[in-house]
């Protein structure tokens, strides 16, 4: 291939491993809430990446920040500490319950950690026959293969076997399966707050409270997994901390970056204590531009009328949502908190999300899939409301077509 030749999507067919089956769109510019394909044509962004630009796209400060540390210093590895990751460490340690910090590249990563330092926690602390893990089904954790089958989806799981051994699983929101479930072998429970990939799960009260009163009778780690509930999203900067429940160990990847890679795992100094010198690490993991580039994120994201600003929106788009899915009978619930907004499909069109996702991006809107049956909006923050307005109007164009040519 020359340089010269055209980029299509038919390229990813003959060049790229086959595990995505990416739209017909590729884009190559972003700015705010709004991105540009090849051909010029414009899209409002409800995506965000799969909710990761949570500014937007091309945020000044961020791209400032990425710029300045870009011309310094990209790389020095964990033989030596940098002073971007030590800022963005301390910054964490300030704004939630964490005392210590480990940096990784992704959300995947950072449950890995999280599981790892949960069963070198309790193998230090009570020995070796305390390591089973209770996670839940429909769950999501990343795609290493601890993560996979802690998430608990058998289509992830299937043909990857062996598998990593003493997991177990549960259904969601059920206490009383929790009760039975978690005992004196659990090491951890780790839990999403509300359930991303899983179709936007939001717990009944009493839910996540009652797993933390399970796991201090048992003393089993409570580990929350913000990958994509955290950094803003849910309206507080982690979810937990509008839920009344504090987590043991938390991890958080995805808005982090706003679009950089990076992950972390927040943690206590006692529990933090168990991942010695050489028991874990990563070679990027707290690399200088991913945490310039978080340190900027963070600073605009834990302002308090970012947070108020997130509430707000959501409300506006969740109760727009709710008048579109009732006019053009699509939706049975819209639910979610903040700017993590699934839409549940009625009976007749479940199980067609994706086909109404593709609809919409031809219209002129990106948004997403939870599962088969729901479309999830991510949109960035900070998004203005005339964008969210043009979004939605332009989302109802695809609802009425969707509609139309799906008859079910
Ligand atoms: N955990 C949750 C809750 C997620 O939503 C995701 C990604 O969607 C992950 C973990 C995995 O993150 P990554 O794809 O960065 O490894």
């Amino acid at each position: 291939m020359h340089a010269s030749d055209p980029v299509t999507r038919e390229l990813f067919d003959r060049v790229m491993v086959p595990s995505y089956n990416p739209l017909p769109v590729i884009p190559v510019r972003g700015e705010g809430s709004r991105v540009w394909d090849q051909s010029g044509r414009d899209y409002v962004d409800f995506a965000c990446g799969i909710a990761v630009s949570c500014l937007g796209h091309a945020h000044p400060k961020l791209v400032a920040a990425l710029t300045e540390q870009g011309s310094r210093l990209w790389h020095v590895s964990n033989v030596m500490a940098n002073e971007p990751a030590l800022r963005l460490a301390a910054a964490l340690c300030e704004l939630t319950f964490a005392e210590r910090v480990f940096f990784a590249n992704s959300g995947a990563e950072a449950n890995e950690a999280a599981l790892k330092l949960a069963r070198k926690y309790a193998s230090d602390h009570f020995g070796p026959s305390k390591h089973e893990i209770v996670a839940f089904h429909n769950a999501f954790h990343g795609r290493t293969l601890f993560t996979v089958t802690v998430g608990g989806q058998p289509k992830y799981t299937e043909g990857f076997e062996p598998l990593p051994g003493g997991i177990r699983h549960i259904p969601y929101d059920d206490l009383a399966a929790a009760e039975v479930a978690i005992g004196e072998r659990t090491c951890a429970v780790i839990v999403e707050p509300i359930q991303g990939e899983g179709g936007i799960r939001v717990p009944s009260e009493g839910f996540l409270a009652g797993l933390r009163s399970l796991c201090n009778r048992h003393q089993a780690l409570l580990v929350f997994d913000e990958v994509q509930t955290g950094n803003g999203r849910t309206g507080y900067l982690y979810a937990y901390q509008g839920m009344g429940v504090t987590p043991d160990v938390l991890a958080t990847a995805k808005g982090l970056g706003g679009g950089f890679p990076i992950g972390a795992m927040l943690t206590t100094a006692k529990i933090a204590a168990s991942f010695g010198v050489g028991s874990h690490g990563s070679t990027y993991g707290g690399n200088p531009l991913a945490c310039a580039v978080g340190g900027a994120v963070l600073e605009i994201i834990s302002r308090p009328e970012t947070l108020v600003g997130v509430r707000d929106r959501g409300e506006r788009l969740r109760a727009a949502l709710a008048t579109l899915g009732q006019r053009h009978g699509l939706f049975r619930q819209v639910r979610g908190r903040g700017l993590l907004i699934g839409c549940e499909l009625v009976e007749p069109y479940r199980g067609r999300a994706r086909e109404l996702m593709a609809v919409a991006l031809e219209e002129g809107v990106m948004v997403l899939a939870a599962g088969l049956d729901v479309l999830r909006l991510v949109p960035s923050l900070i998004i203005p409301d005339e964008l969210l307005d043009q979004g939605l109007t332009r989302l109802e164009r695809a609802m009425a077509r969707f509609r139309a040519s799906a008859k079910p």
